[in-house]
């Protein structure tokens, strides 16, 4: 196990203090995370050292630019056990989702299903909707269970002879739920669906075996794993990769093309990759995605869950909040202060230098669910402690009508 005091050390954003001299209280990982000097100094090496575009010069620094994203695909690839050739750089999540239903537009016909939640995020769903527009296909959404679960027998329920494609989060973002993807992507596969892991909020915190889950796709997003932002990732499986048509075309996804159109794309991954990709992004995720590995995924996991363990533990004897979901699987809790409004209940926690999410968090289908519209988010990392626990326990204590009234005047 690590040492979470000599971790922190790793990360400047975690001596930053606000505007009133508060030390922050950084709770909300699911948004994005900080980012380690290691993944800091990567990036800006690329910009200091060897900036140059890459597969289009003849020159040492483009081919050293070249070099480092290839090595910055394979150490991906190493991170969730797969080809390299299985990992396409994308912008994030959401492009990367994007990208899935894009390319398997062609798999669908009239009448065909695209099985999901209520639970998923924007990403996760609007592409989704969009496809079965475009395509006469419908979206229908597995029961989920009382507490906001999916289950595998009620995935079972759900799956029928015209679902193609399974779409759905690995740990969902307001409830913090973990689905068993191993057994929805046997069950998908008997029938021939495509399964589709939503992973934005599962890679960042625990090991990630794509050869283990069987998912045919998976996307996820470097910023919520100490990296960069603007860069995401597709995994997809090699054979089916070949199947899917790129959502973008342009430079660098192309073998040939001439007057009359015929187009030959390149091979996969370039042919998901046009134009300029994010070439410093990129080595930066590699960059977090060992950082990540050498503190030991499983370890990281095991923090998170003994720090979280002791804040549900804290938040129950509250009697002042409604606690959505105490049997959350991931470090993320939600809750309300009674009679507060989330915002202004954030907005004192802010006051207090304590930084949480209010809101839907883009899972706007989940309200009717929950009975609110807007929650309070605490969402941890491997580098948040107990006394920062404590920090915002004891906050939300406080966090009374009028101490929120008095922070606004
Ligand atoms: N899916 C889930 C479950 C998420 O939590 C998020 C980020 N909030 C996304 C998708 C979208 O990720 P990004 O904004 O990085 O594309």
């Amino acid at each position: 196990m690590f040492e979470v005091n000599k971790v922190r050390q790793d990360f400047p954003m975690l001596s930053y203090h606000d505007s009133k001299g508060n030390k922050q209280i950084y709770l909300d990982n699911g948004a994005t995370t900080f980012k380690p000097q290691a993944v800091i100094d990567a990036e800006v090496a690329y910009y200091t050292s060897f900036s140059a575009n890459i597969h289009r010069g003849d020159y040492d620094l483009s081919l050293q630019a070249d070099q480092a994203y290839d090595q910055a695909r394979k150490i991906i690839a190493r991170f969730i056990n797969c080809q390299s050739d299985e990992v396409i750089f994308t912008s994030g999540t959401t492009e990367s989702l994007n990208m899935a239903a894009y390319g398997l537009r062609k798999l669908l016909h009239e009448g065909d299903v695209i099985l999901s939640t209520l639970a998923e995020h924007a990403s996760n769903i609007l592409p989704w909707f969009r496809l079965a527009e475009q395509t006469g296909a419908r979206v229908e959404f597995i029961e989920l269970d009382e507490e906001g679960r999916l289950t595998v027998d009620n995935f079972r329920k759900a799956l029928h002879d015209r679902v193609r494609i399974v779409a759905i989060a690995q740990i969902t973002n307001v409830l913090g739920y973990c689905a068993d993807i191993k057994t929805i992507s046997a069950l998908a596969h008997q029938k021939g669906a495509v399964v589709v892991v939503d992973g934005a909020q599962s890679v960042p915190h625990k090991k990630t075996d794509v050869k283990d889950l069987d998912c045919d796709l998976l996307a996820f997003s470097g910023h919520k794993m100490c990296g960069p932002t603007g860069i995401g990732v597709l995994y997809g499986k090699a054979e089916l990769l070949e199947k899917m048509e790129p959502m973008l075309l342009g430079g660098g996804a192309n073998k040939r093309f001439n007057s009359q159109g015929n187009l030959i794309l390149s091979k996969v991954p370039d042919k998901f990759e046009a134009g300029t990709v994010p070439i410093a992004q990129a080595i930066g995720l590699a960059r977090a995605a060992r950082y990540l590995m050498d503190l030991g995924m499983e370890n990281i996991e095991e923090y998170e869950k003994e720090l979280h363990e002791y804040l549900v533990s804290q938040l129950k004897q509250l009697d002042n909040i409604d606690f959505y979901n105490p049997h959350s699987d991931a470090a993320i809790s939600s809750v309300n202060v009674k009679g507060i409004f989330a915002q202004d209940a954030a907005s004192y926690l802010n006051s207090k230098g304590i930084a949480v999410r209010s809101g839907n968090h883009c899972a706007k289908m989940l309200v009717e669910f929950l009975g609110t519209d807007a929650t309070i988010r605490c969402s941890l990392y491997f580098y948040n402690t107990r006394e920062e626990v404590d920090a915002f326990v004891q906050a939300l204590k406080t966090c009374t009508l009028e101490n929120c009234i008095d922070i606004f005047i």
